[in-house]
């Protein structure tokens, strides 16, 4: 494809997301089609000769865009949102088209710089403690997931707790865990890699009311650990649980980390946006305690997956714990000491030109603009629980300080489940479950840039429509 055959079809691309976006709001939110209605749709294999890029702009319209799930859809309230904006696409758009692989400062320079300066951005948007700058002792990194941030964080605790055996020896499976009964599969998924087993992870005990994190009972546990001689190393503590959007009290737990020594890793993947907020940033009180934080752009921050945002206070216990130098890597600039290489960071060598797409989002909206954003749909998720809070039928499921409501109806389990498999069905709107205390919970989770009040209205009359059903 030369420049000028590249100019013509992507300015052709471009039409068709714009299209998409246009006409998002005429299209179900979830395609009815039964599994494999794509793969049988598809030739066996590729075509002999080459196609232009409008034939497979026809195939997109015709095979794959009606068996999507529409993530940007007005309608879409299931899981968490997953935000893109044209911003996000036009900066992942030109890191596509540079292809610089950025593993070294040298191989990319101003890749690296270029992310170092939007994770000190992004710490000073979300008033983060000063210990995360780069201009510290600290400093940011973009992971592709909450998830590889936690693993990277699980792995240089196990380091710290080691005293920097567990990179000689392996891991010691004495090394304890602790995260909440409401924290992320995420948590165990990593202590599994970092080869700890179930065994390593223990499941703290919530608050029965605010589903947060019982600091007593994380006490509790780590001093049993201590007693029988176990180590605890890590805490994973987090601000907007993925079932409810609890948040786990940093300030008490941060002081039991402290008093023994343990790594505390903030998971903040979806709330964290909410700091940009100053009304918000409550949330965060007691982050001072903690070694490390992450939270995704990617769900409500208007940037397209993946780029979740994730920082340690001391960059050396990360780099110690995951550095391994081949010679075919080596190069004056790492050997000067004085260039960040993100292949320290991360598990994976390679990366991406991500941040990229964070400078494009946080130019073209400004604080202002992702204030907004921020804020419609938190007010969005208000209007939509006083709806909930005034129909007897209902009832809130828990509290809900962010853009996620959780409710169901009085008459029960079952009920409840007709009711979400009734108003999804409509193809209007999508939402999801989760279980609160035992009991079957419709989550509503406002997010999406094109989502405004005639959608959440309209969900409220579906939701109520089918209510009168049962
Ligand atoms: C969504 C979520 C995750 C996982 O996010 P990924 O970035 O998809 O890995 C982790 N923790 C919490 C609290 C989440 O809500």
């Amino acid at each position: 494809m030369t420049p000028d055959e590249f100019r013509r079809a992507g300015h052709a691309v471009v039409d068709w997301i714009a299209d998409y976006w246009a006409t998002l709001e005429r299209r179900p939110v979830t395609s009815p089609d039964p599994p494999g209605a794509l793969a049988a749709a598809l030739p066996a294999g590729p075509t002999e000769h080459g196609e232009p890029v409008d034939a497979v702009l026809a195939d997109l319209d015709a095979l794959v865009a009606p068996r999507l799930t529409h993530w940007q859809h007005p309608g879409f309230f299931g899981y968490f949102p997953a935000n893109t904006s044209g911003p996000s696409v036009l900066g992942d758009l030109v890191s596509s088209g540079l292809g610089v692989q950025g593993m070294l400062w040298a191989t990319g320079p101003a890749a690296t710089e270029l992310e170092t300066a939007m994770l000190d951005w992004l710490a000073d948007l979300l008033d983060l403690p000063k210990r995360f700058r780069s201009t510290g002792s600290g400093g940011g990194v973009i992971q592709d997931s909450a998830s590889s941030a936690t693993l990277v964080a699980t792995l240089a605790a196990l380091h710290r707790a080691g005293g920097g055996r567990w990179r000689r020896a392996g891991v010691d499976r004495r090394y304890r865990v602790y995260a909440s009964t409401q924290a992320h599969s995420s948590v165990e998924k990593a202590a599994l890699i970092a080869g700890l087993g179930e065994q390593g992870v223990r499941p703290v005990e919530v608050d029965p009311e605010t589903l947060a994190m019982d600091p007593a009972a994380l006490r509790a546990a780590i001093e049993a650990d201590l007693a029988a001689g176990e180590v605890p190393a890590l805490v994973v503590a987090t601000i907007g649980t993925t079932s409810t959007t609890a948040v786990d009290p940093l300030p008490e737990i941060g002081a039991i980390c402290a008093e023994h020594g343990v790594w505390l890793h903030v998971d903040a993947a979806y709330a964290g946006a909410a700091a940009v907020c100053p009304e918000l940033r409550w949330s965060h009180a007691g982050l001072e305690y903690a070694d490390s934080y992450c939270f995704d752009p990617h769900k409500w921050l208007l940037t397209g997956f993946d780029c979740d945002a994730f920082w340690v206070a001391d960059r050396a216990s990360l780099i110690e714990a995951l550095t391994v130098l081949p010679e075919y890597l080596r190069n004056a600039a790492s050997e000067s000491g004085a260039v960040i290489d993100y292949r320290d960071w991360q598990v994976p060598l390679g990366r991406r030109f991500r941040a990229l797409k964070l400078w494009f989002v946080l130019r073209w909206y400004g604080v202002e603009g992702l204030r907004t954003h921020i804020r419609t749909g938190v007010a969005l998720a208000d209007r939509f629980a006083d709806r909930v809070r005034a129909d007897e039928r209902f009832e809130l499921a828990a509290a809900h300080p962010f853009s996620l409501v959780c409710f169901r109806l009085q008459a029960g389990d079952e009920a409840s489940a007709r009711l979400l498999a009734r108003v999804n069905a409509t193809g209007r709107v999508h939402l999801t479950q989760t279980r609160v205390s035992g009991r079957y919970t419709l989550r509503l989770a406002v997010g999406s840039p094109f989502t405004t009040q005639t959608h959440v209205d309209e969900a409220w009359e579906l939701l109520s429509a089918a209510a009168d059903e049962e």
